[in-house]
């Protein structure tokens, strides 16, 4: 599964996450402040009854300490059957949310006898159970407790006996619905999206979201990631609708009154949580990789988009198998979009399932960026899907993998810099989390499994992946992977599974690496230091500062590298000590070397670079990430003299990044015009032709800051530009310009376009020019953006209101409201609380503010509400 991303979110998760690191710093604060010295004179005898009472004491905290981790010891799900095939047959009480459902499950018992089979089967209404022979049904009786049903068997069943049960029932899907994870936002197992048509422009669709055991909420199952079945669907749906299952369609059957029944067959076993289905009404386009059909649902209308966003997907196929050497594992390949999604995507056998910001049309699939989650749930389908986690602990045997895919694809297809610099990235994410939280990778203690969904399981696990591939390299870490799963396949896994499969292959002992990185916490925290001293033997020490205590000593390899003239030179070490010194024992003189140039590794250091060290390494460095780190560090340093010299190269480099970031470092300090006037020309050359558009998009904000009236024509042609990214631009640039030589009828040829780039260009026009009479346009691109583009327009829309109350204020403030009240993305409910702030003079508001404060179901956005709710009383 792919996490949620977006960058309004993340923002306000990294402003949680700094406060809540300063609360949990007090609190540990408070523990360890010394004692207050006693005036006690006879200290001896007191220490030494204090140790006795301290030790029983001692004792008695590690027993209930020992105690507490027994019990709560999240274990894989002990097997006391085995269930080999499901047999649904499905309709839908679309008006009332309910699926009617029919269940035959081939079940056998796992090892022992047994006689009462439990199923998971979470707010059913059950009909009769029955027990299904060639020739008859026997009713059984039941027991049901709204969580799992208990059904007797009629006599023990030895592990030779298959039977066969069949359950008649209703789920209720919204029953008992409520907060997930940060990764999946809900938990209803399968969701009804405008069942009955009453919402404009948002289409009628079922999809489900099973991980982590959420399946059971639609059909009875043993619902642990440990177990596994072939299965028939049969879902009765409207003759105008699509339905999407895993495995392959088999059968089509019209019913004569409107509705169809289709029939899905799965004849390959995969576990209950990636069972999956989504009816609607999708448009779908279809292509192949070798035998394997692979099918893109969107949206009708949204298909041309589709064939773009999703058009690398037969040649990541290919490159999969080929670094894996296991050919794709299943029948087919769909991958679909739908509305309200919980998470980013979720890695169904067979059907993965994405969220809306992936629908998009020809024109905005142009600048498409969704490579990374399309090959993160392609992936799964080997790691997830065709070997699975045995349990929620182990979840990163999933996630990791499908992390590392991104870092595969875009090493791959993009380049390495970018693969790189996406590394430190996953890094920093983690590093992020570490502030509140560092546990181990495999971790048995979890209180929640959705807890598990976290930068340990996912980022954390990606760059382990990449250390151990780096450690080992690349010819024993895939024939490891390719013995892992041939091994493995339709199976579950657990972490030494992992080990064993390197360690055969690569013919090494791997606990060290296994134990420290999967097995415990933390990562190393380096204090490095370089002695230029000899210059034909540089002399450099690494010492270890994590609590050891707490954290291992950490093993790993360390590449050290420098240059000789534009010849790069390297050596490797392992560090195995908590303070160890290495002589590199150049030879040619030298006077700067890098460690781990490539950002390889998952440590945390420091280190006295100087900025005269940096501008070098901006400049000889053969490594995009290393340069990117040179700019950034003395950005962030404000190094104004070294800039002088790093800018102008900073904007002609190969990796785009770079060029980019340096943009925005104009963007952000519009003196450097005058400081380096030839700058304007290297940016106007990206304005016209860097080969991204990204990039392109960029360099006009800079112009656009810089130069608004000279470049305006430029930008006139560029608002015309294909690229949503390169036309909203130059339309802001446009628009920002002092006088601004925009005439309304040129507004007014764009304002019906409902590309995010394009309206809250528009709408900072209607602003800043004062135009009234624009609040249908408002209230019609309210209703229609959602995502990102609708967290940007929420206070220009507010803003609109405000300044033209008679224009339909109260309209605006219950249309937030109902945002703020109801919409699924906690980053859109914020940004709807923002925009009524707007409105706060007016006592009603802040009465409806304070109700829905009160309602918030997320913590950390209760104590933001009412974090200004407090504010404004003051
Ligand atoms: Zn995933």
């Amino acid at each position: 599964m792919s996490q949620n991303p977006s960058s309004p979110k993340r923002n306000l998760m990294f402003l949680f996450r700094f406060c809540l690191a300063a609360l949990v710093g007090l609190a540990v604060y408070s523990c360890k402040a010394p004692k207050s010295v006693s005036d006690n004179t006879d200290i001896q005898a007191v220490d030494q009854q204090a140790e006795e009472t301290s030790q029983s004491g001692d004792q008695s905290a590690i027993r209930m300490q020992k105690e507490k981790e027994i019990k709560s010891y999240q274990p894989s799900a002990r097997k006391d059957f085995d269930i080999l095939h499901t047999n649904l047959d499905l309709e839908f009480d679309w008006e009332n949310q309910i699926v009617i459902g029919k269940a035959r499950i081939q079940a056998k018992p796992y090892f022992s006898a047994e006689k009462v089979l439990v199923l998971d089967a979470k707010d059913f209404e059950l009909g009769a159970i029955s027990l299904i022979t060639a020739d008859s049904a026997q009713k059984l009786s039941y027991r049901y407790d709204e969580k799992q049903i208990s059904v007797f068997l009629p006599r023990e069943f030895t592990s030779r006996d298959t039977f066969e049960v069949e359950i008649n029932y209703k789920a209720f899907p919204e029953r008992n619905s409520g907060e997930g994870s940060a990764a999946i936002t809900d938990t209803k197992g399968l969701y009804f999206i405008d069942p009955m048509d009453t919402i404009p422009n948002k289409p009628t669709m079922i999809w489900t979201q099973g991980e982590t055991e959420h399946n059971s909420k639609w059909f009875p199952t043993i619902d642990k990631p440990n177990e596994r079945f072939t299965h028939s669907i049969r879902l009765t749906v409207p003759e105008s609708m699509v339905s999407v299952s895993n495995g392959i369609l088999v059968k089509q059957e019209n019913l004569g009154n409107g509705s169809r029944k289709d029939y899905w067959e799965m004849n390959l076993p995969h576990a209950p949580y990636l069972v999956a289905i989504a009816v609607g009404n999708f448009g779908k386009v279809e292509t192949t990789h070798g035998d394997v059909p692979l099918g893109y649902y969107v949206e009708k209308g949204f298909e041309k988009g589709a064939s773009k966003v999703f058009e690398n997907t037969p040649k990541m196929v290919a490159f999969f198998e080929k670094k894996l050497g296991v050919p794709f594992p299943w029948q087919k390949y769909d991958q679909i979009v739908v509305r309200d999604f919980v998470s980013g995507a979720m890695e169904n056998t067979t059907a993965s399932i994405f969220m809306e910001e992936l629908r998009l049309n020809e024109r905005e699939a142009i600048d498409s960026e969704w490579d990374y989650i399309i090959a993160h749930e392609l992936f799964h389908q080997w790691f997830g899907d065709l070997v699975t986690t045995e349990s929620w602990a182990n979840l990163t045997l999933n996630e990791a993998f499908a992390n590392y895919s991104e870092y595969l694809w875009n090493e791959h297809h993009y380049s390495h810099d970018q693969a790189a610099l996406k590394l430190v990235a996953e890094m920093e994410g983690y590093f992020a989390e570490s502030e509140q939280k560092q546990v181990n990778l495999i971790r048995f203690d979890y209180q929640d499994s959705e807890d598990m969904f976290d930068a340990h399981s996912y980022n954390k696990g990606g760059v382990i992946l990449h250390m151990l591939r780096k450690y080992l390299g690349d010819e024993v870490f895939f024939r490891s992977l390719n013995e892992y799963l041939k091994k493995h396949a339709f199976q579950s896994v657990e972490v030494h599974d992992l080990r064993l499969a390197f360690e055969k292959v690569s013919g090494e002992d791997l606990n060290w690496f296994f134990n420290q990185w999967f097995l415990s916490k933390g990562h190393p925290e380096l204090s490095i230091e370089v002695d230029y001293s000899e210059p034909e033997n540089i002399l450099i020490s690494i010492t270890q500062l994590q609590d050891l205590t707490e954290f291992p000593l950490f093993q790993f390899p360390l590449q050290v590298s420098w240059y000789e003239g534009k010849e790069c030179k390297s050596k490797q070490f392992m560090v195995t000590e908590g303070e160890q010194f290495f002589a590199l024992e150049n030879g040619v003189p030298i006077d700067l070397v890098y460690i781990d140039e490539g950002k390889n590794l998952l440590a945390r250091r420091t280190q006295n670079i100087s900025n005269s060290q940096f501008l070098r390494q901006f400049k000889e460095s053969h490594l995009g990430v290393a340069r990117y780190e040179a700019l950034d560090s003395l950005v962030s340093r404000e190094a104004k003299e070294e800039l002088m010299e790093v800018l102008p190269l900073a904007l002609k480099d190969s990796f785009w990044s770079i060029r980019e970031n340096a943009l925005g470092h104009l963007q952000s300090d519009p003196e450097w015009k005058t400081k380096i006037p030839s700058l304007e020309e290297l940016v106007y050359d990206l304005v016209e032709n860097d080969p991204r558009n990204s990039v392109r998009s960029a360099a006009i904000d800079v112009l656009g800051i810089w130069e608004p009236e000279k470049y305006a024509p430029t930008f006139r042609r560029l608002a015309n530009n294909p690229s949503y990214l390169i036309a909203g631009s130059a339309l802001m640039a446009m628009i920002q310009g002092e006088e601004n030589s925009i005439d309304a009828e040129f507004i007014e040829s764009l304002a019906g376009n409902q590309n995010f780039r394009i309206v809250i260009p528009v709408a900072e026009y209607y602003l800043k020019d004062k135009v009234a009479g624009k609040g249908e346009w408002f209230e019609t691109n309210l209703t229609r953006l959602t995502g990102e583009g609708l967290y940007y327009f929420l206070g220009y829309y507010s803003e609109y209101f405000v300044r033209l109350p008679e224009e339909g204020k109260s309209q605006a403030v219950s249309k937030l409201l109902s945002i703020l009240q109801n919409n699924t993305k906690d980053y859109l409910r914020m940004g709807a609380f923002q925009a009524l702030l707007g409105f706060s003079e007016d006592p009603e508001v802040i009465k409806m503010l304070e109700k829905a404060a009160e309602k918030e179901n997320v913590t950390e956005l209760r104590t933001y509400f009412n974090y200004f709710l407090e504010m404004l009383k003051e």
